[in-house]
C-alpha cells in the first residue's frame, strides 16, 4: 500500500517519501512503535516506492509515492517479488541465525528484477542473539542496492550494537479517527461500529481487531452455555435466571447492555445455524464454528434440525426486537424461555 493510503503518521510518511525521492534513505532502519499501528505497512511502502515503475515524476521533480498499481507494487504487496524479502519468526516464535544467513547471502547479489532489494525483518525483537550478531556487519555496511528494515514494538530487546547501526524511526499511536477509517476501509466495518471499537483501541488497529475477536469469543462462550443448560430442559425459573448472563455485561448505560446482548444473539445465531447444518447431516467442514465441532456434536443430540431451526428463528425475532428498542432484559427473558 503506497504511503498515501496509510492511515496516520503523516510526518513519517512525508519524511520517508522525501528521502527516497532524494536518494538519501538510510539503508539500515528500525521502525519502532506500538503493535498494530502500521509499521510493517510503511516498510512495505518503502519497498514499493523504491521499485515502483508506475509512478511518474511530478512537476517539482522526482515521484513522491509508489503508484500501488504497477507489477512491482502489486507483487510486493503480495510478498511475491524476487527483490523483496519478509523475514518473520518461525513456529517456535524466534528468528534463527539460519534465516538471517540466507538473507545475508542473497543480499550480496544485485537485485534480480528491481532497483533496490528490500529486506523487512518483522517482529525483529524475536531475533536470537546469534542472529543479531550475524546481522551486524551487514547493517553496518549493507550492499549498495539493499535496504534493511527491522520492525519491532520492543526495540529495547535488540542488542545495543544492532540499534546503533540503524536509524530508528519511531511510530506513535493512531488517532481514534484513523483507526476507525482503517476498520471501515480495510475490514468493512459499519461506520458506527468502527467508531465504537476505535474509541477503545488505544490507537492501534491490531488491538482493536484483537479486542473484537476476544469479545466475540466470550459471547460465544455464554451462548454455548445457554444451549448446554437448555439441553436438560430445566424449569422456567432456572431459564430466566440463565437469561441474566446474557445481559449482565450491561449494568452501565443501556446502550452497552444492548451491545452485550446483541453480540450474544449473534453468537447464538451462528451456533444455531451450525446445529442445523449438523442436523441435516452435512459435512463438518461447513460449520462456521469448526473449532467447537465436538461440543456442537454433543449439543446436536438434543438439538435436532427441527429444534435448531426453531432456535434460529427465535434468535432472529429477539434480534429484531432488540433493534426495535425493546428492553434487553425483556428480550433475554423471552429468548431463554424459547431455547
Ligand atoms: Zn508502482
Amino acid at each position: 500500500m503506497p504511503f498515501g493510503d496509510i492511515a496516520g503518521h503523516a510526518r513519517i510518511r512525508g519524511l520517508l517519501a522525501q528521502s527516497i525521492a532524494a536518494g538519501t534513505l538510510p539503508p539500515s532502519l528500525i521502525f519502532s512503535g506500538p503493535e498494530g499501528v502500521g509499521k510493517r505497512m510503511a516498510a512495505m511502502a518503502v519497498a514499493q516506492m523504491l521499485n515502483c515503475t508506475g509512478n511518474t515524476a511530478t512537476a517539482g521533480g522526482a515521484p513522491t509515492d509508489a503508484c500501488g498499481k504497477c507489477l512491482p507494487c502489486k507483487r510486493i504487496a503480495r510478498d511475491s517479488y524476487a527483490d523483496f524479502l519478509m523475514v518473520v519468526p518461525g513456529d517456535n516464535g524466534s528468528i534463527k541465525i539460519e534465516q538471517i544467513r540466507e538473507v545475508i547471502d542473497r543480499s550480496i547479489y544485485r537485485p534480480f528484477e528491481g532497483r533496490r532489494r528490500v529486506t523487512i525483518i518483522d517482529d525483529a525483537d524475536a531475533l536470537m542473539a546469534a542472529a543479531q550478531n550475524a546481522l551486524l556487519k551487514t547493517l553496518e555496511e549493507p550492499p549498495s542496492s539493499s535496504v534493511f528494515i527491522l520492525v519491532t514494538a520492543r526495540p529495547d530487546m535488540l542488542l545495543p550494537t544492532v540499534r546503533s547501526r540503524c536509524s530508528q524511526i519511531r511510530f506513535g499511536r493512531l488517532s481514534p479517527t484513523d483507526v476507525a477509517s482503517v476498520l471501515e476501509r480495510e475490514y468493512k466495518y459499519a461506520t458506527r461500529d468502527a467508531l465504537a471499537v476505535a474509541a477503545a483501541s488505544d490507537g492501534s488497529v491490531g488491538r482493536a481487531l484483537k479486542a473484537q475477536a476476544d469479545e466475540f469469543s466470550d459471547a460465544r462462550g455464554d451462548a454455548e452455555e445457554l444451549l448446554q443448560s437448555a439441553r436438560t430442559r430445566s424449569d422456567a425459573r432456572a431459564r430466566v435466571e440463565r437469561a441474566k448472563d446474557l445481559v449482565k455485561g450491561g449494568g452501565g448505560p443501556a446502550a452497552s447492555e444492548r451491545d452485550y446482548l446483541g453480540l450474544r444473539l449473534q453468537a447464538l445465531s451462528s451456533l444455531a445455524r451450525d446445529l442445523g447444518v449438523l442436523g441435516s447431516g452435512a459435512r463438518v467442514e461447513l460449520l462456521a464454528n469448526r473449532d467447537l465441532r465436538d461440543d456442537l456434536a454433543a449439543l446436536a443430540k438434543s438439538f435436532d434440525s427441527e429444534r435448531a431451526i426453531r432456535l434460529f428463528s427465535s434468535v432472529f425475532r429477539a434480534q429484531s426486537a432488540l433493534d426495535r428498542n425493546v428492553s434487553p432484559k425483556v428480550v433475554a427473558d423471552w429468548l431463554a424461555l424459547q431455547v
